[in-house]
C-alpha cells in the first residue's frame, strides 16, 4: 500500500465503485477504495462448486433436417420424397435478399419428408426437408 492517498472511500457498493472508477479517471490521483466485504460461506457464492453435478444438456440433432438459414422465398426442390441424395448435390434454392441460394446436402442421405412448398416464404430454421 501507498503511504497517502488523494481520496480514501470506504464501503466498495454501488456508489463507493462509482466514484473510485470515476475519480481514477484523473491519472494523477491516487485512490483507496476500503471494501469490508461479507462472509464468502452464502449458498449463493459457492453455487459454482455445484456446476459439476449439473446435468449436461445436449444440442438437438438436426443432422436429419434440412433448414432455412435465413428468411426467404422458397424458390425450388431438388430433390423428391424417397429419393437418395449424395453429398454436394442440390437439395433446394432460396431467394433472399434478391440473391438466390443454393442449398447442398452435407451428406449421403435419403429423403423422407418434404415440409415447405415452393413459393412459401420462408423464417430462419424452419424446416424444408427431412431425411430418414
Ligand atoms: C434486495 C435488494 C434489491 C435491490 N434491487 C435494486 C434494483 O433492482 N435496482 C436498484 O437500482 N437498486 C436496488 N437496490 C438498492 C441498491 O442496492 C442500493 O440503493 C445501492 O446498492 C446503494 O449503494 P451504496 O453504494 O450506497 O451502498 P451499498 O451498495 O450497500 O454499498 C456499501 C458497501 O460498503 C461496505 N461497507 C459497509 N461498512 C463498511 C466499513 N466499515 N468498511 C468498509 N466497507 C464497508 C459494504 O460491505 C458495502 O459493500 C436493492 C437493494 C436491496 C437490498
Amino acid at each position: 500500500m501507498a503511504d497517502g492517498y488523494d481520496y480514501v472511500i470506504v464501503g466498495g457498493g454501488s456508489a463507493g465503485c462509482v466514484l473510485a472508477a470515476r475519480l481514477s479517471e484523473d491519472p494523477s490521483a491516487t485512490v483507496c477504495l476500503i471494501e469490508a466485504g461479507g462472509a464468502n460461506d452464502h449458498v449463493f457464492t459457492r453455487t459454482p462448486g455445484l456446476l459439476a453435478l449439473m446435468p449436461e444438456k445436449l444440442p438437438p440433432d438436426l443432422s436429419k433436417f434440412l433448414l432455412s438459414p435465413m428468411p426467404g422465398l422458397l424458390r425450388e426442390v431438388a430433390v423428391q420424397v424417397g429419393q437418395d441424395v449424395k453429398a454436394g448435390e442440390k437439395l433446394a434454392v432460396i431467394e433472399a435478399m434478391k440473391m438466390e441460394n443454393i442449398l447442398k446436402a452435407e451428406q449421403d442421405c435419403k429423403v423422407k419428408k418434404i415440409s415447405a412448398a415452393v413459393g412459401e416464404s420462408l423464417t430462419v430454421d424452419q424446416v424444408i426437408i427431412e431425411f430418414e
